[in-house]
């Protein structure tokens, strides 16, 4: 079967914006300045000033983001790190990576997002840290997760790899936490041609930690005043993401428009769970995912399959059930929440260029799926 709606379509973004993207490629090609270039720089303060922090710093991508954050803020042996138990992998990993131990929490059922009252149960003598994942676009309630952070004592460190650009109240998503990650993957909202990471944080020292750690310890070519590695965004990306940023807001506008246009479609369909989200604050969910749920998700993604209709599972599996995750030794029923949505849950197509014919296909398709 051909496909009739993709599940994301980076072409078009390309196609709608080529002579801006070809014209900043081409400057860094001429100028040969392709690390630690201008642009970089450029860049690293037009997205400061977007998110409202006072740095911000590239790293090759969201996971080293993760790693590094945990490094610069003391994170590491002995240590516990709440995440929440449904993410990206990659947010427990660099936890791993650190020599700290993720601790998976359940999520809230209606936001999918870490269920506060759950992290409060799994805290230790031990626990030191968090990373709350504004999974899905969604901002977290950073009300509330301050509030229990500093009651905790726990420091914050926000996954904002799905959320470039999402808002609590007037503040962006990667503003809250003492050091906050972003990921250009190209399928994200705001995605690179290529991998890419972002560092975001207020703190002076932190900031110059993280310009050290990315690129062998120093600043300066051949003096290194700590171990660091190699984790640096190339300043090809940096050029590419200068020209997106432009437009970021604008195309959350389109998924939200999208999501609205999902919601009403779904309207009355008793067996499908739409995201409940404010029709009055577009920006607390950027929608990089669509995510319905309904007891027959197999069938369904097979129904939806058969008419070309793309769609993906975010995600099938809790960190905590993973054989990668196995020594932690956390069986089935310790995280019932995150357990049972894994086998409901079905990501429908969601890009800024969706049309909404394509839209009102999925729609049909998803009303005529009796199982
Ligand atoms: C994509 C993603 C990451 C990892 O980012 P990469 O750039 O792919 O390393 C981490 N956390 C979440 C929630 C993500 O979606």
């Amino acid at each position: 079967m051909s496909t009739t709606v993709p599940f994301v379509d980076l072409k078009r973004q390309y196609a709608q914006h080529r002579e801006e993207f070809e014209r900043a490629l081409l400057d860094v090609c001429s100028s040969a300045s392709f690390i630690l270039g201008p642009d970089l720089n450029a860049f690293e303060n037009e997205f400061a000033n977007f998110i409202g922090v006072r740095h911000a710093v590239g790293v090759g991508n969201g996971t080293d983001a993760l790693r590094l954050a945990c490094i610069a803020l003391g994170v590491g042996k002995g240590d516990e790190v709440l995440v929440p138990a449904n993410t990206f992998i990659a947010t427990a990993i660099a936890v791993h990576q650190v020599g700290a131990t993720p601790i998976p929490v359940d999520i809230d059922p209606e936001t999918y997002l870490m269920d506060l009252m759950d992290a409060e149960r799994r805290i230790t003598a031990n626990t030191r840290a968090m990373i709350p994942v504004h999974l899905y676009g969604q901002a977290h309630d950073m009300d509330a997760l301050t509030a229990f952070s500093s009651t905790h004592n726990l420091i914050v460190i926000e996954d904002a790899c799905q959320a470039h650009g999402a808002a609590w109240k007037d503040r962006r998503a990667g503003s809250f936490g003492a050091a906050n990650c972003f990921s250009f993957y190209p399928g994200k909202n705001m995605g690179a041609f290529g991998d890419g990471g972002m560092i975001t944080t207020d703190d002076d020292d932190l900031a110059h930690q993280f310009r050290l750690m990315r690129n062998w310890g120093g600043t300066q070519k051949y003096l290194h005043e700590i171990i660091g590695g190699n984790s640096r965004l190339d300043t090809l990306h940096a050029a590419v993401l200068r020209v997106k940023l432009g437009f970021l807001d604008a195309w959350n506008g389109r998924r939200f428009r999208a999501a609205c246009r999902y919601a009403d479609g779904l309207a009355g369909l008793s067996e499908i769970t739409v995201p409940t989200f404010d029709r009055d604050h577009p920006n607390r969910h950027v929608f990089h995912l669509f995510v319905i749920q309904h007891a027959k998700r197999d069938a369904l993604a097979e129904h939806l399959n058969a008419q070309g209709i793309q769609c993906g599972i975010h995600y099938p599996v809790p960190i905590h059930l993973h054989a990668a995750f196995a020594h932690l030794g956390k069986n089935v029923g310790s995280c019932p929440v995150a357990e049972e949505l894994a086998d409901r849950i079905l990501s429908l197509p969601m890009f800024p260029e969706i049309t909404d014919r394509e839209i009102d296909t999925v729609v049909e398709a998803l009303r005529t799926f009796h199982a």
